[in-house]
């Protein structure tokens, strides 16, 4: 039998899982559309059930570790809008459904995903962030080479760190959020409402992607453009908060938004060193490098250094 660890990234669009050997060779990877039907209840059997059909008849399972997209403690997740679920306790779910076939660790996605970046350096140095950017704004700690959860799991959720006072609303509740400004659906909505009175605006499209909105912004069209300067600003702020709490040996950029962000990186870095303190300011702000395996991959990375698989 050939040990293998599993790392797997419940998205809300896909489920993804990489099938690792003990020294964190990819040997395969298989994906399936989330089902979020009746509130998701289905999501975890079916990912034990492709886990199983992942697998050949000579693999047998070493440990699994389970990113989601909602703060987790312990093993529960303390409710992920993306799939419905309000507080799971996931790890016992999933314990269940297999029948206790391998130990099980469940995290964040984008703590999950920090941890495989900061294991995929040469010289792996903490503390380290990771910032997501894509619909909404996420992100994952790394202090003292371990994820930091924080005590109600909320740890990196930098998406709702209030970058200004009068800012649009969020979908927390609040204003001023980093997400209203910089994730991709705070950026749409308020495009959308300064073209309203603007027929004819090129901005009008569903969906309105990133890209569309940089070349809107190329060719000087107003609402981009502003609407993206306060995004640049608004990430240049929140990344001087970031390394002035944490003092990180680098601020990475990664999540479904990566590539069109690494465009306005410059710009960022411009804004974070008006704001960065002290020797901050020298802290690399980087493009993430695992790209769309890095859920996978930072999964794989926990159970390897998990102390309790290593017997
Ligand atoms: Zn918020």
């Amino acid at each position: 039998m050939e040990r293998r660890l599993i790392g797997v990234d419940i998205g809300g669009s896909n489920v993804k899982i990489g099938i690792f050997t003990t020294a964190g060779e990819l040997v395969r990877q298989s994906k399936f559309k989330t089902p979020l039907e009746r509130n998701g209840e289905s999501i975890i059997p079916a990912t034990w059930e492709m886990v199983q059909a992942t697998l050949e008849a000579e693999e047998s399972p070493a440990g699994i570790a389970i990113g989601v997209p909602g703060p987790v403690k312990a093993g529960t997740v303390y409710g992920a809008v993306n799939l419905g679920w309000k507080t799971f306790a996931v790890k016992k779910a999933f314990w269940e459904v297999s029948q206790g076939a391998c130990p099980v660790i469940v995290g964040n996605d984008a703590s999950l995903a920090a941890f495989g970046e900061f294991k995929a350096r040469e010289s792996a140095q903490s503390p380290f962030i990771l910032l997501t950017l894509g619909t909404g704004i996420g992100g994952g700690i790394v202090a003292d080479g371990k994820i930091l959860e924080g005590k109600n799991g909320f740890a990196g959720e930098f998406g709702h760190m209030k970058v200004h006072p009068d800012g649009p609303l969020c979908g927390c509740g609040k204003k001023g959020c980093l997400e209203s400004f910089a994730g991709l659906k705070g950026i749409r909505e308020r495009i959308k409402e300064k073209i309203a009175r603007d027929p004819q605006n090129p901005l009008h499209k569903d969906p309105l992607k990133i890209e569309d909105i940089l070349a809107a912004e190329n060719e000087g069209i107003a609402p981009a453009v502003e609407v993206l300067e306060d995004a640049v600003e608004a990430l240049g702020r929140a990344a001087s908060i970031i390394t002035t709490a944490f003092d990180p040996e680098a601020l990475l950029f990664g999540g479904g938004l990566t590539e069109a962000w690494t465009e306005l990186l410059p710009r960022i870095r411009e804004r974070y060193f008006r704001y960065a303190f002290k020797e901050t300011i020298h802290t690399p702000l980087e493009k993430a490098r695992l790209g769309n395996e890095a859920g996978i991959r930072g999964a794989m990375e926990v159970l390897r250094h998990d102390q309790a698989l290593r017997q």
